[in-house]
């Protein structure tokens, strides 16, 4: 019977979660969801050194505002925990000793010092059973010896030791069989007395054991280490057992030259963490996609289709389409190429499927933020006012600039266009517009408009001069949406009104200052 399945995303708080973290966490998730499986949040924080204050909840927020639902972790609990691994020191202890007694490992107490010596002396040196015996450790010194160092509270680290001659195989669901020589590999350390904690290695192994997980699918950069892994999976006597592995392919550049990095996204402007993050040390500030505007559902289906697609050219998917199409039968394993554009694209076709009285929620901080006072307007004339413009924006703060003058009358008006729109008949012409205005009693959009271009007809007006003058005391530049859905909206009032201030303050004579 196939073994139920268990993921987890295992991320170790060094630092925000970079974007192409985040895709690793969404195939998992999907993947969980699509077999009816278990997500499980590991926080990996066995080296002291990297260590940095707010990433685990950093990591925590970021997976939350995506829709990434976590089944076990350090938040949610579960059967498994802690599923913090300094939490899990015990248990870690136990399994090193385990190796250590069934002669799977050994104890090395070569100092800093005496590695450099070793690398100076042999080029390419590499701790393996080439050398082993040269250095100083429970294999070449005396048991009573070893003891003694150990009492004497000298710091020591445990190596695995890799038997020489043998081909190790990884067997990787996108790339097939991997073999390789285990001659290769070295005597990784799994576990240093000075912090009495494991390593990465022994302590991911142990945990994904432990925790029943059954398949690994996590970033390429762990390629590497999958032979070393499947070593200790057997020298636990693990092997039945073992999950699958997926190695993700890398998210490239843009140009498809090289890994993305975070100087790609500083070059290019985009965003390569999910939220924005205030580096604790340097005070830096990196910017986020939530905080640029972008909605979580459209960077979830930008990502989900950055090395998977679902295996037609079906683009627009919400999480739960993705997790019923979901498999790694479609999977890429080569590079994806982090096409930013495209995510803003995303947002622009997300932006479309909401309804105005959800954009209008949105748009409301962001007004507050630049300065726009809505009070006084209701939530039927901000979102009336914001869906005129959905289809021209492809963030939220767009609308900022572009809706500003719904919430406030022009005082200044774009000189270019009063150039070429504003003539010595205009504001004659906008007078005699005004009256016919204010003697409407329907000034809906349907009833507005054939009335003026009647009059426009009947009196053999200039249609272009008369339109863009009118915009253009309306709005305060030759911008925007349809002009009588505009009128509709801020009604007959302050439409006349706006027409007798254009007439009294523009004055396209006077020199520009
Ligand atoms: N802690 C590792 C990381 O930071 C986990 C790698 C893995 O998934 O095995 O990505």
């Amino acid at each position: 019977m196939a073994r139920p399945v268990r993921v987890r995303f295992a991320p170790s708080p060094t630092g925000p979660l970079h974007i192409g973290g985040v895709r690793t966490a969404l195939y998992n998730y999907l993947f969980a969801r699509r077999n009816g499986g278990t997500m499980i949040l590991r926080i990996e924080d066995t080296d002291s050194n990297r260590f940095v204050p707010g990433a685990e909840d950093y990591i925590n927020e970021s997976l939350a505002w995506l829709g990434i639902k976590i089944d076990e972790g350090v938040r949610e609990g579960g059967p498994f925990g802690p599923y913090k691994q300094s939490e899990r020191r015990d248990i870690y202890r136990k399994h090193v000793k385990d190796l250590l007694d069934a002669g799977r490992a050994y104890i090395a107490f070569d100092t800093p010092e005496e590695l450099d010596a070793a690398r100076a002396a042999t080029p390419n040196f590499q701790y393996d059973a080439s050398t082993r015996g040269r250095m100083r450790n429970s294999l070449t010194l005396p048991a009573e010896e070893v003891q003694r160092l150990i009492d004497e509270g000298q710091q020591y680290v445990v190596r695995f030791k890799v038997e020489p001659g043998r081909d190790v195989v990884v067997n990787d669901l996108l790339r097939g069989k991997v073999t390789i020589k285990s001659d290769i590999l070295d005597d990784k350390v799994l576990y240093k007395s000075a912090d009495d904690l494991p390593t990465y290695h022994l302590a991911n192994i142990v945990d994904d054991h432990l925790m029943e997980v059954s398949h690994v699918i996590r970033g390429e950069e762990w390629l590497p280490s999958a032979p070393l892994h499947v070593l200790l999976y057997e020298a636990f006597g693990w092997a039945d057992t073992a999950p699958e592995f997926v190695h993700l392919p890398l998210l490239l550049k843009p140009d498809g030259k090289g890994k993305l990095s975070k100087r790609d996204g500083d070059r290019l402007g985009f965003p390569v963490f999910p939220l924005e993050w205030h580096d604790p040390k340097s005070g830096e500030t990196s910017s986020g996609y939530r905080e640029s505007g972008y909605l979580p559902e459209a960077v979830i289906n930008f990502l989900a289709l950055l090395g998977w697609n679902p295996g037609d050219d079906t683009e627009v998917m919400s999480m739960d389409e993705l997790i019923s199409k979901f498999s790694f039968d479609h999977c890429s394993r080569s590079g994806a190429k982090f096409a930013f554009e495209k995510g803003k694209w995303f947002n622009h076709t997300y932006i479309q499927q909401l309804s105005d009285a959800e954009l209008a929620k949105l748009f409301r901080p962001a007004a507050e933020a630049a300065g726009i006072n809505l009070d006084g307007f209701s939530d039927d004339y901000i979102a009336k006012a914001v869906g005129t413009l959905k289809s021209r924006i492809n963030f939220v703060k767009d609308l900022t600039e572009q809706a500003r003058f719904y919430f406030e009358a022009p005082t200044t008006y774009a000189p270019k266009d009063v150039k070429k729109r504003w003539s010595e008949q205009t504001p004659e012409l906008m007078e005699r517009l005004a009256v016919l205005l204010e003697g409407l009693d329907d000034f809906s959009a349907a009833a507005a408009e054939p009335v003026v271009m009647d009059w426009i007809k009947s009196n053999e007006l200039h249609m272009g001069n008369v339109m863009n003058a009118f915009r253009l005391a309306v709005v305060g530049e030759c911008k925007g949406p349809h002009m009588f859905e505009i009128t509709e909206i801020i009604g007959k009032k302050e439409t006349v009104k706006r027409l007798r201030d254009a007439i009294r303050n523009i004055h396209p004579d006077e020199p520009v200052v």
